[in-house]
């Protein structure tokens, strides 16, 4: 029986991966039902929203999407869809595997290790006020009368909050995922020192779901000094879990270890939906040139394949995709710069994606 999946293409270089990925999985022979439906700034003068209702209705009923990136304006306008649809569905884990791959271009090999990124809380949780705002001046009352000292009156605010409940399922995740995946280590990275309140609450409820994995190495470490160590010494890393916003900037240094953004999948899970992603943006300075390296979705259909049931098809997908990066003639130029400094003698996306069929 087909597999009911909900496509979402995205924009900016989001069609062009998507296509790439979906002709790579139908070769696959895994027998996919794909129901494509749009989102993104695209849809707003037709539904009046960049996440119609019928697009979360489809995913209520698939329980299983892939998307490509979908654009967010930068300071103005409407919040992130991506954003919203890890808030929608409550889709509190983010899983970013950091895997090398001869050929990858990176100035690392041997990399492995997997990002478990607290996806619905922290300053991600879009709570904010604007400068000017009458809340600011309410909320700078309220930090007085506690004996704070408050902060600038022309101040804009944006809320962190961390609450036990979710940093607790996080971290249970990252050392379920360890046990399930034959992992050793699990760090919990934080800046506990500094902010006492939400990242020590993190820290401790850490510290306490670690006592119940014994069979688990746990350690801790502060957010800046984890992103040096990942440039020194990526190999005393092993499954972090992080903290939203730390999650998403430390996933994008862990990207530059394995070759850059255009190779490292994503997906995020939640108790019954799961929605697959690259970990990269729209890339709008390569978008419609068939320049983007599709290696990232097709790697994020492969953690798709494997969340189906279809971890066969997965494996020889991966395998196909070593294969390719290996042999090095059909690469993108993203990884051809990589590896030589120029993008001499690279393919494009679609070209790629044929590689990895054949
Ligand atoms: P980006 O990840 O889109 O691009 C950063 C750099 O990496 C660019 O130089 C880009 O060309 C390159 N790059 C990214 N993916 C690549 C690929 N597959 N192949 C080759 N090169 C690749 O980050 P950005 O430019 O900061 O963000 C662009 C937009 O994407 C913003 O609107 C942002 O909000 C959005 N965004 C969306 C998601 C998502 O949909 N989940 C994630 C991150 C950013």
């Amino acid at each position: 029986m087909a597999h009911d999946v909900v496509l979402i293409p995205g924009d900016g270089i989001g069609p062009e991966i998507t296509s790439a990925m979906r002709r790579v999985v139908d070769a696959s022979g895994v027998d996919i039902a794909w129901n494509v439906v749009d989102a993104g700034a695209g849809v707003m003068d037709e539904f009046g929203t960049p996440l119609p209702e019928h697009v979360l209705d489809a995913i209520r009923s698939t329980k299983v999407a892939i998307k490509g990136p979908i654009t967010t304006p930068v300071g103005t306008g409407f919040r992130s869809v991506n954003v919203a649809l890890r808030r929608e569905f409550d889709l509190y884990s983010c899983v970013r595997p950091c895997l090398s791959m001869p050929g990858d271009g990176s100035r690392y090999t041997d990399i492995d290790l997997v990002i478990v990124r607290e996806n619905t809380e922290d300053l991600y949780a879009g709570i904010e006020f604007d400068e000017g705002a009458p809340e600011v001046a309410e909320l700078s009352q309220l930090i007085e009368a506690s004996g704070q000292k408050t902060f600038k009156p022309d101040s804009a605010i944006s809320v962190k909050p961390i609450s036990v409940s979710g940093s607790r399922r996080i971290v249970e995740y990252a050392f379920e995922y360890a046990r399930r995946c034959g992992r050793h280590k699990v760090t919990a990275v934080h800046k506990a020192n500094i902010m006492k309140a939400s990242d020590g609450l993190f820290l401790r409820v850490a510290r306490e779901v670690a006592e119940r994995y014994p069979d688990i190495e746990f350690n801790d470490k502060i957010v800046d000094a984890t992103c040096m160590g990942l440039v020194q010494d990526p190999y005393a890393f092993d499954v972090l879990v992080l903290p939203n916003l730390y999650g998403d900037i430390v996933s994008d240094l862990a990207a530059g270890l394995v070759g850059g953004l255009g190779m490292a999948p994503g997906a995020n899970i939640g108790r019954d939906i799961a929605i697959f992603e690259a970990t990269h943006g729209s890339a709008p300075d390569i978008a419609g040139k068939d320049i983007a390296n599709p290696t990232a979705e097709i790697l994020s259909a492969c953690m798709m394949l494997d969340h189906l049931g279809e971890g066969v098809a997965a494996t020889r997908i991966r395998e196909a995709v070593k294969k390719t990066l290996a042999a090095g003639e059909s690469v993108t130029g993203d990884v051809r710069r990589a590896q030589t400094g120029s993008t001499e003698g690279c393919v494009g996306t679609q070209a790629f994606a044929d590689a990895v069929i054949a």
